[in-house]
């Protein structure tokens, strides 16, 4: 036939493929590759990373979310990598660097596998069955906190004390503060969950981590950082004449210009004697003095706006003792709509005293050499600012960073309050407990849950490194320790030690974070075990 010969055409010219073993081992090359970058950044004596973005901005961190979030990954099968520590930091907010590692650590095992001619689904399946032994063991090993009402000041107390252990193991990993700052830092943390926690039917509490802000303020140390009841704006009131401090405040909310606003189109007006000038601007004068007029008439005495306030308006405002702020971010106009039970306005004529947020006081008050304006016991009282100070900006990401980690350790925290014991003890016992199990497994499925144990593993490992010491002789001397029933056996990085009771120097860590991390990256190395061919688009030139 005419056709033998011809070339048939199904993809694309320039479309490149891979197939089978060597695509699979392509792709667990690239994530091993990422996983293999973030394992020095593990843990409390984790070092940093420094990232340059393509605009030439830098961030030196630690925190695997910021780490993956700045690096541009090109290779599909690490962008998948990506993506789970992103869930797991959207999850949970905490375990970004050990989901990669665990990934990496789990495809690794899983190239030995296939080496031994172990087909990739009876490892999924391995793996799978794993997973579900491990998140059982979790719950047996779980230490349940005391978290009694914390409407009560005696059992808010003890809960504090109890979800300071926690707390200390979110932060202490994330940046060198000397023992006061951070208990300062882990004190505002916990008053701000706690005013922004909601009891729920089952007795626990739900932290809505929307309504609390952090507001970062160049200058001072981390010492001058404070907690408000409410909410901090980084603005200044716009006119001098204006009150600095008002009680009892009914706040306009408004997503509008007070200024006239120029025509979209160019428009030629010819005027023609200096009369039609002043009528021109009376006119305009008026506008703006109706609208001051209707702000008033409703009964508010501060208004927050998210656009421009014109000086004539400034003026009249100012007039009338109304405070202004104005250009008020977004984000904050809508923790402000929260806060003061108000509604923000699109049009001035539109507003109504029902639209009139309240609280009791709003003030400008100067912070460092600059002035913010605090908007303080808000009708709904669940908002709070945790207001950072700090030398450079640089430190101060870094903070934030770690004050949001925190807050969504207590958040899960309150929600599950139940802790394992960190510093790789809770990765030992799973590991030996895994091993055990994996007997009554049999069949090849047994040898990948031997290697998922062997994975969990990676954990302690990496952390001993990080510590300086002997990986195989600590690994061993703590499996020795969880033999003899000490659950607890972990190591101490900071002082690099194997102790037999971590949860004595508070190394703890949520039950929830520790499961979404064993889930996500299961789920991540098995979906790339799955993976058998890559066809790739050829880059699109520019
Ligand atoms: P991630 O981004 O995964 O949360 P971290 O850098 O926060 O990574 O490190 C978390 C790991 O470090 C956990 O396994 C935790 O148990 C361990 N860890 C944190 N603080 C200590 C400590 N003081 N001593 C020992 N291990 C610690």
């Amino acid at each position: 036939m005419a056709l033998y010969g011809v070339p048939v055409l199904i993809l694309k010219e320039g479309t490149s493929r891979t197939h089978g073993r060597e695509a699979l081992r392509a792709n667990i090359m690239a994530a091993r590759v990422l996983s293999e970058i973030l394992k020095t950044s593990l843990g409390p004596r984790g070092l940093d990373k420094m990232l340059v973005d393509s605009f030439g901005d830098i961030t030196v961190t630690n925190d695997g979310a910021a780490i993956v979030k700045e690096m541009e990954v090109q290779h599909p099968a690490a962008k998948l990598l990506v993506e789970a520590a992103k869930a797991v930091d959207a999850e949970v907010g905490d375990g970004t660097t050990s989901v990669v590692v665990l990934s990496g650590a789990l495809l690794e095992r899983a190239e030995q596998l296939l080496d031994q001619g172990i087909h990739p689904t009876v490892i999924i399946e391995g793996y799978k069955a794993a997973l579900n032994k491990a998140l059982e063991i979790l719950d047996e090993i779980a230490i349940k906190l005391k978290i009694g009402d914390l409407d009560k000041e005696e059992d808010r107390n003890i809960a504090k004390q109890e979800l300071k252990k926690a707390l200390h193991t979110a932060l202490a990993s994330k940046y060198i503060a000397t023992p006061d700052v951070l208990d300062r830092l882990m004190d505002m943390i916990l008053e701000a969950a706690f005013t922004a926690a909601e009891k729920r039917p089952d007795g626990t509490y739900d932290v809505k981590l929307d309504m609390i802000k952090i507001e970062k303020k160049r200058g001072g140390s981390l010492a001058d950082s404070m907690l408000i009841q409410g909410i901090v704006l980084d603005k200044e009131v716009v006119h001098p004449a204006m009150p600095r401090r008002v009680e009892n405040a009914k706040i306009a909310l408004l997503d509008t210009p007070l200024e006239i606003e120029k025509p979209d189109i160019t428009a030629k007006i010819n005027i023609t004697s200096p009369e039609q000038i002043r009528s021109f601007l009376e006119e305009e004068a008026k506008i703006l003095r109706d609208m001051v007029e209707k702000i008033s008439s409703v009964g508010a005495n501060v208004v927050i706006c998210q656009k421009g306030i014109d000086d004539v308006a400034q003026h009249y405002l100012a007039k009338k003792g109304i405070m202004a702020v104005r250009r008020v971010k977004r984000s904050d106009m809508e923790k402000l709509e929260k806060a003061t039970g108000g509604r923000i306005v699109t049009s001035v004529r539109d507003l109504t005293e029902r639209d009139l947020g309240s609280c009791e006081l709003v003030e400008e008050r100067r912070v460092g050499n600059d002035k913010m304006v605090f908007v303080e016991r808000c009708k709904n009282p669940k908002a709070a600012t945790i207001l950072l100070r700090g030398a450079n900006d640089m430190l101060l990401d870094e903070v934030e960073r770690s004050i949001n980690d925190g807050l969504h350790t207590i958040r899960n925290l309150l929600r599950d309050p139940k802790v394992v014991p960190g510093g790789g003890a809770v990765e030992i016992e799973l590991a030996m407990r895994l091993r055990k199990w994996a007997e009554s497994v049999g069949g090849r499925e047994q040898l990948a849950v031997m290697a998922f144990a062997d994975a969990i593993e990676e954990i302690p490992q990496v952390l001993a490194q990080t510590a300086g010491m002997d990986v195989l002789e600590t690994i061993m001397e703590l499996r020795k320790l969880h033999a003899e029933g000490k659950q607890a056996a972990g190591i101490d990085v900071v002082n690099s030690k194997v102790i037999d009771d971590i949860t004595k120097i508070n190394v703890l860590e949520p039950v929830a974070v520790k499961k979404q991390i064993l889930k996500s990256a299961t789920e991540t190395a098995t979906t790339i075990l799955k993976i058998d061919d890559v066809i790739a688009a050829a880059p699109k030139k520019e």
